[in-house]
């Protein structure tokens, strides 16, 4: 079966990828597929945002499609950025501009527990889809360590571990984290 995966998210797609192995003949990106589009990510859920895209895409490429909606919840800020992880400080994806905004939130607070979650539909072409999602449970340190991983993994610190996920090796993260809980799901419901 060949899959389009609805991100053009390089960090995003290697670990679905990595996490998927051999499950599929052919993986692709939205770039790599030729599609150019973007979906409107108007939802007010995970779930709502990566049904949204899943399904366009399906719909679009013909084949099945596979999309991820994901962020950090932080206790202290009611579930804050949440949805809007990505843009948390205004430009979409300023990583760096996104954790010195979170730093800055949480200066003087004490509570400093947070989850990952991660979405994840897989969308057939006639619109029919299965879902799933996972967490990822632990803290937001009070400055960033380690340079791997992505987004706010140089802040976040899994539950029972010293290290931030920038600190864990690849195989590491995708053996523990919301997007593998997600996936891992969503495969066994196939
Ligand atoms: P999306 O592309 O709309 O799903 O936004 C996801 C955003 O959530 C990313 O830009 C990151 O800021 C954050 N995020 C999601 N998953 C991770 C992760 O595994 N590590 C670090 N940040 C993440």
């Amino acid at each position: 079966m060949k899959l389009i995966i609805a991100s053009n998210n390089a960090h995003k797609i290697r670990e679905i990828k990595e996490i998927l192995g051999e499950k599929f003949e052919q993986i692709l990106s939205l770039r790599e597929s030729g599609i150019e589009h973007e979906t409107v990510e108007d939802g007010s859920t995970f779930l709502e945002n990566a049904r949204k895209k899943a399904k366009e895409i399906a719909k679009i490429s013909g084949v099945c499609a596979l999309a991820d909606d994901s962020g950090i919840c932080v206790d202290a800020l009611g579930g804050a950025p949440g949805i809007f992880s990505a843009r948390f400080a205004g430009e979409h994806g300023n990583d760096e501009a996104n954790n010195a905004l979170l730093l800055k939130r949480l200066e003087a607070e004490q509570n400093r527990a947070a989850h990952y979650t991660c979405a994840m539909v897989l969308a057939y072409p006639d619109g029919k889809t299965v879902e799933a999602e996972g967490y990822f449970y632990g803290s937001i340190t009070r400055c960033p360590r380690g340079d791997r991983g992505f987004g706010y993994d140089p802040l976040f610190v899994p539950t029972g571990s010293e290290r931030t996920v920038a600190e864990y090796t690849d195989e590491e993260k995708n053996a523990i984290s919301h997007r593998a809980e997600a996936l891992r799901l969503l495969l066994s419901k196939l």
